[in-house]
């Protein structure tokens, strides 16, 4: 889909779909003022009527009679003018494309929503919105779908064009706007990896659409496979891998922003489970096919990556999934085995379905001791004790650098993908003590994030600042409703929060 900017007002556009932007409680301004005008005060009277409220994530679509060049209308409330934040100009471009193609539309207009921000932020967002909100996953509906359901997922918006009242600003909001449309490509990439059913999406399978991006992008790519894994003694990480049919693969892609640099830059790492089955901890069957988005955090930082390459920050960045996938085999690792991660520790498995912080512990192991990542930054499914603390709409920051896990809050607060710092008291960490091992793999259900979060900082190496990610609820894979720009099932959570990083701290430099 293109985004095209111009100067224009909406009453004149000649396309076949405009989106007007309304304040809550407001006489009309600008160009919402021009539309109520060309369709005779009908959107003032709605308003004065309480018909439409222009309340914050309500929205209405119509046709225009013949009043507009355009034939379809949406409005889009955006709430109290002192409540307008960053993410409610991303919602709201979202909803409104989105309510003019269930009318048909294809090639529709808006304007960029804003009050007090920077311009060129709210375009960017404005994009990202547009972007992601149109995103839909449809990749395995034939033409039999349309025979047998009758619904919406038909029309498709070819472009959309931001308007803009002033050709000063053209420049300046075209790059925002570029820069908007590349974090909601890198968003709903992670989306379709994560959506990918995963006998579409093994680990090998997740490695060539990494290595097919990294190819394109121009980052370095390789990956640790079985045999130097072992080489590597990242027993954790294949432990869960021996269970499966399907090989793992350690997946490592490296942008070098910055080739001076004595420093190995940021490193940002996922869980890339293609399927957490629990192995022969099993789960239960209920909800068992959304273990498809366990691999999720992977996803993000694949997509990351992707974004990385195109905005070219000054800074070298190092993406790293641990795939693989954890199945009940004949091979299977056991409860009460002992594991020998990388840097040297045991693990005694007191639950196989606590996979996901072995396969980072080796991948944690490898970024700081290896590589010398610095800082780290990893995203992962982790838990399901993060969904029970805070929902689908936060995401659990655990860190052992508090000013980190405050940077990570206020990026969230920008992107929209909201973060929320969780404690890592020293008292939490003794549930991990095991009567046979170094470590065991699960401290059990209470403060069961907390725990998860301390195993994987016991593979942290070279003092490096490290933030883990519990994404278990933001992944939204099979929480997830549809609300603006969130689509159903996966978020793409944590991809531009990722990429925000990675710029900030070029930024800083
Ligand atoms: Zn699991």
């Amino acid at each position: 889909m293109e985004i095209n900017v111009e100067v224009g007002n909406l009453t004149q556009w000649r396309g076949d779909g405009i989106a007007v932007n309304v304040f809550q409680n407001e006489t009309l301004q600008g160009q919402a003022a021009d539309v109520d005008r060309a369709l005779g005060g009908e959107i003032q009277r709605a308003l004065d009527s309480k018909e439409f409220s222009a309340r914050y994530t309500i929205h209405s679509a119509f046709y225009s009679m013949g009043k507009l060049p355009a034939a379809r209308v949406a409005i889009v409330g955006l709430g109290k003018r002192e409540k307008f934040k960053l993410d409610r100009a991303r919602r709201a471009a979202a909803d409104g494309v989105k309510a003019l193609r269930k009318l048909g539309a294809k090639k529709v207009a808006l304007t960029i929503a804003n009050q007090g921000l920077e311009l060129t932020e709210v375009a960017q967002a404005t994009a990202e919105g547009v972007v992601m909100g149109l995103f839909r996953f449809q990749r395995y509906y034939t033409e039999a779908a349309n025979e047998l359901w009758d619904d919406d997922f038909r029309n498709q918006i070819e472009s959309a064009t931001i308007l803009v009242d002033d050709a000063s600003q053209l420049t300046s909001v075209r790059a925002a706007v570029e820069r908007g449309k590349i974090l909601g490509e890198a968003n709903n990439f992670a989306r379709i990896l994560a959506n990918e059913p995963s006998n579409h999406m093994t680990p090998l399978l997740l490695a060539e659409q990494a290595r097919v991006m990294a190819e394109k992008n121009g980052l370095e790519f390789y990956v640790i496979d079985r045999a130097q894994a072992e080489k590597f003694g990242m027993g954790a990480f294949l432990g869960v891998a021996q269970g499966s049919v399907n090989p793992p693969a350690m997946i490592v892609m490296r942008y070098w922003g910055d080739p001076d640099s004595k420093e190995g830059g940021l490193g940002l790492i996922g869980k890339g489970i293609t399927f957490d089955s629990g192995g022969i901890s099993l789960k239960p069957s209920e909800g068992m096919e959304n273990m498809k988005g366990d691999m999720s955090g992977g996803a993000a930082t694949i997509a990351a990556m992707q974004a990385i390459a195109q905005l070219k920050p000054k800074i070298n960045v190092t993406g790293i999934v641990a795939a693989a996938e954890n199945m009940p085999g004949g091979n299977a690792f056991k409860p009460g085995d002992i594991l020998h991660a990388m840097n040297g520790k045991t693990i005694e498995i007191n639950n196989t379905d606590a996979e996901g912080r072995l396969v980072l512990a080796d991948a944690v192991a490898y970024a700081t001791k290896e590589l010398k990542l610095n800082p780290v930054l990893d995203a992962a499914t982790l838990t399901g004790a993060i969904v029970v603390a805070l929902g689908i709409y936060r995401t659990g920051v655990f860190s052992n650098d508090d000013a980190l896990a405050e940077t990570l809050y206020e990026i969230g607060e920008k992107t929209g993908e909201k973060n929320w710092q969780m404690p890592m008291d020293d008292e939490y960490r003794l549930s991990l003590r095991s009567e046979w091992a170094d470590l065991k793999n699960s401290g059990g259900r209470a403060g069961g994030a907390i725990t998860g979060a301390w195993f994987i900082r016991s593979f942290v190496e070279s003092g490096a600042k490290w933030a883990h990610l519990d994404i278990a609820g933001a992944a939204g894979i099979g929480e997830a409703k549809e609300r603006g720009y969130i689509n159903k099932w996966g978020t793409g959570t944590p991809t531009r929060t990722f990429v925000e990083f990675a710029l900030q701290m070029a930024n800083e430099k």
